[in-house]
């Protein structure tokens, strides 16, 4: 059989977040439908995974809502779930912003891949941000794009203004799926920034038009895939090394032992070779989980 991932979110007004959730819990376990979603009275959230005949019937579900008329869907082919479980959560927001008290409404202006595609043609003249996590960043990120010594939307803030010397030039900020940049850039606007931009679903969105170009390496993805290569030359699929031997590498991983949990670049034989952990010490810890067949 095959199946489908999903990945879509919208901001709009939900009144009450709690009878939303547990109709469209029921409605996804009755569908067989998995994955995480988060609802919030300012939007929904989520990745879900589903056979293709239950994603079409979730799609047309959410669609015949008025408010989610107009969502946007990625969509990926899988050869199975992509999730082992449902979870579909009330949150305040939809994804965390620390504390950014700014309407997305008044995002950056939405770039359309094939712009940002012209844009590197063209050597246009620009800033482009990576918004994502330092780990995503290290695994895979646009050309030239600068990654801000931020862990949190909290440091967004420190970030913005360092940059308010070129509050007149463009801005680009990207991350996977558009999410994080809604918020991120709705805040350099509120701060007086002229040209800001942000990537219209995403890295996702460009990979999928224009791979083999301006990306550089692999992209983490919040399922249990956690890792998906859009290039097809092997130069450009990697910009990480492996954590072990130095080689250039694909995959993450946690260490497996509990009390640990450190994210690690690893190759494909090192992660093996290493059961799955950092050192010897967390080899042998009797908090050590099984190992994930991924
Ligand atoms: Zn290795
Ligand atoms: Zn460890």
């Amino acid at each position: 059989m095959s199946y489908k991932v999903l990945l879509f979110y919208k901001y709009v007004k939900i009144e009450n977040p709690e009878k939303f959730r547990n109709e469209h819990y029921d409605f996804c376990v009755e569908n067989n439908i998995l994955g995480r979603i988060y609802v919030a009275e300012e939007g929904i959230n989520a990745t879900v995974s589903g056979s293709e005949e239950d994603i079409i019937k979730y799609k047309q579900h959410l669609t015949s809502d008025p408010r989610f008329n107009d969502v946007w869907f990625k969509e990926d082919p899988s050869n199975e779930h992509a999730f082992s479980k449902l979870i579909v959560k009330v949150k305040k927001e939809i994804v965390n912003s620390g504390g950014l008290e700014v309407n997305p409404e008044y995002g950056g202006t939405r770039l359309k891949a094939e712009d940002l595609q012209a844009m590197y043609e063209n050597e246009d003249d620009f800033i482009i941000v990576d918004a994502r996590n330092d780990y995503e960043y290290k695994i895979g990120h646009f050309k030239n794009a600068i990654k801000p010594d931020v862990t949190n939307f909290r440091e967004w803030k420190e970030f913005v203004e360092e940059l308010k010397e070129h509050k007149e030039k463009k801005v680009v900020a990207y991350c996977t799926g558009g999410i994080r940049c809604e918020k991120a850039t709705a805040y350099m606007v509120q701060q007086g920034f002229k040209n800001v931009y942000q990537l219209e679903g995403g890295i996702v969105s460009y990979t999928k038009n224009f791979p083999d170009q301006n990306w550089l390496g692999s992209i983490f993805v919040f399922d249990e895939r956690r890792i998906i290569s859009p290039n097809s030359r092997e130069s450009l699929r990697h910009t990480a090394e492996c954590f072990y031997c130095g080689e250039p590498a694909s995959y993450y991983i946690n260490c497996h032992n509990q009390n640990c949990d450190k994210l690690l670049i690893t190759c494909h034989s090192c992660k093996e070779k290493y059961d799955y952990c950092c050192s010897d010490e967390c080899r042998t810890s009797p908090n050590r989980r099984k190992i994930y067949h991924g």
